[in-house]
């Protein structure tokens, strides 16, 4: 039988406030253990939380970027557990009533149709601590630092059917928030972590098989291969008769396979109840509005900007917006006098080499976008050939220097003056009368050999494009 896997995702996304969701305690990473903790994070008795507005302001501001609807009024709950990393034995979360609902996001995977995934929902909620373990003794330590710390959860529709898209909408959703400025969208830290669900059903079915959901990936390839993984164990099951058990599973990325949970660690009756130490949220229209009117463009919208713009290919485009860093660097390439499709050039497959051969990321790049400009605005104007130039931006890779500073040290100038290429071109031809003849009865190839010629006497230094044409005019074509 034929099988077509279901994927659904929930998405956990680090919010990127100064400050914890319901205290004043700082969100900053590296602290000491238990430095960055107050009573209420600690869930001391009779202390009560204190909404964060900008968690509320970050939360729609992903949930407009994602098309959900805000919803006027939505409410807070209790999720119970009991666990060391949990010092209330609650979680403050939301359930019944989440702040956004039914949004949607496009995706393509290289080479097939776009397609639209559904967002069921997204809520906010509190991180939990860390837990230590020390292998070489028989305790555990619990850093409180990270309790209250502010998360949105991001729970997508069934609509996924294979790890590739999978791993295309998690990039586009983490390229999104990066946009907004409201998560680092740090998969190898934590700050962006994925719950993957699959399930396989026969297609042509309509019916959900049972699914199983697979936790501890921690990269967009890990993903996409737990998922790989995943649906090859469900579809030997099926093929022998067998039926999925539910249930959750941890992905060990060194082995390469997922494990079952035991039974007793995941089950769970969180009994949600309103929390009745906070109001419910209410979030009127001229709120959301003003959330609206200060997004900034995101990716899909200035990749399409860009292709119209400038005339880049949509290849080149998507590189670019890959991120916003890159993205702002190009335009700014642009902003300082670049032509857009040479700076496109320069800055995907040049800088973005480069960076990656000396493990930079470009927000560390040596090269500033206005040196960048400079250097193509040289070849531009004939000063530098093209081959030049890359010596050049060689060099200012290694810092420092602007293009024109170290076109001069070099004495790299391209020789660009007609009259004296002409002369030069007219002793060539006085010294070869028998390629001349040849080259005026068609021999067109001979060409070459002219300009090797020419370069050979201007130690490479002539402009290249001008060469041709003086042959061509001087020879008679
Ligand atoms: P749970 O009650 O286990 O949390 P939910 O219905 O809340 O399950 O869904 C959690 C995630 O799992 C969502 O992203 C949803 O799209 C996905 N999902 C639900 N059912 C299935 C299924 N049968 N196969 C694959 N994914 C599923
Ligand atoms: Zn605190
Ligand atoms: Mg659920």
């Amino acid at each position: 039988m034929e099988y077509e896997a279901v994927i659904g995702l929930e998405v956990h996304a680090q919010l990127l406030t100064e400050s914890k969701i319901f205290c004043g305690c700082s969100t900053k990473f590296g602290a000491p253990p238990n430095t960055h903790v107050c009573p209420v994070c600690l869930g001391m008795p009779g202390v009560l939380p204190v909404l964060n507005q900008r968690v509320v302001e970050f939360t729609i501001r992903a949930g407009l970027a994602t098309n959900c609807a805000v919803q006027p009024k939505s409410v807070w709950a209790r999720k119970n557990y009991f666990y060391p990393d949990l010092p209330k034995d609650y979680q403050i979360s939301q359930y019944e009533l989440p702040i956004c609902l039914d949004g949607w996001l496009d995706i393509q995977v290289e080479g097939q149709e776009k397609r639209r995934i559904g967002i069921t929902r997204i809520h906010m909620e509190e991180d939990a601590g860390k837990l230590i373990h020390d292998p070489a003794q028989p305790v555990s330590y619990v850093d409180y630092n990270r309790t209250g710390v502010p998360l949105m959860e991001l729970v997508s529709e069934p609509d996924l059917r294979t790890p590739a898209e999978a791993g295309a909408y998690l990039r586009a959703l983490r390229d999104i928030l990066v946009y907004l400025e409201v998560c680092d969208g740090n998969m190898e830290e934590g700050s962006f972590r994925c719950d993957a669900n699959v399930s396989l059903r026969p297609v042509g079915q309509v019916e959900l098989g049972t699914k199983a959901e697979l936790k501890n990936m921690n990269s967009f390839r890990g993903v996409e291969r737990a998922l790989e993984y995943e649906i090859r164990r469900q579809r030997a099951i099926l093929d022998e008769g067998g039926k999925v058990k539910q249930e959750t599973r941890l992905w060990d990325p060194d082995q390469g396979k997922s494990f079952g949970m035991r039974g007793k660690e995941e089950a769970h009756d969180y009994r949600y109840m309103p929390d009745p130490d906070l109001l419910p949220l209410v979030v009127d229209d001229a709120w959301v509005e003003r959330v609206r009117a200060g997004l900034p463009e995101l990716p899909e919208a200035k990749r399409r900007r860009l292709v119209a713009e400038h005339g880049l290919s949509d290849y080149d485009a998507g590189v670019l917006t890959s991120s916003k860093v890159l993205a702002d660097y190009y335009e700014a390439v642009v902003a300082a006098g670049a032509p857009a499709k040479a700076a496109a050039n320069w800055v995907t497959s040049d800088l973005i080499g480069a960076l990656k051969a000396q493990g930079l990321e470009i927000s560390h790049t040596p090269i500033s976008p206005e040196g960048l400009a400079g250097l193509i605005k040289l070849i531009e104007a004939g000063t530098i050939s093209g081959k030049m130039a890359k010596e050049v931006f060689a060099e200012m890779m290694t810092g420092g220097q602007d293009a024109e500073a170290i076109v001069k040290k070099k004495g790299l100038t391209q020789v660009s003056d007609e009259g004296e290429l002409e002369s030069l071109l007219q002793e060539i031809f006085a010294a070869n009368p028998a390629e001349v003849e040849a080259f005026q009865g068609g021999k067109k190839k001979l060409m070459g050999f002219f300009v090797g010629q020419v370069m050979q006497k201007t130690k490479g230094q002539a402009n290249p494009k001008l060469v041709n044409q003086l042959i061509n005019k001087l020879l008679g074509n």
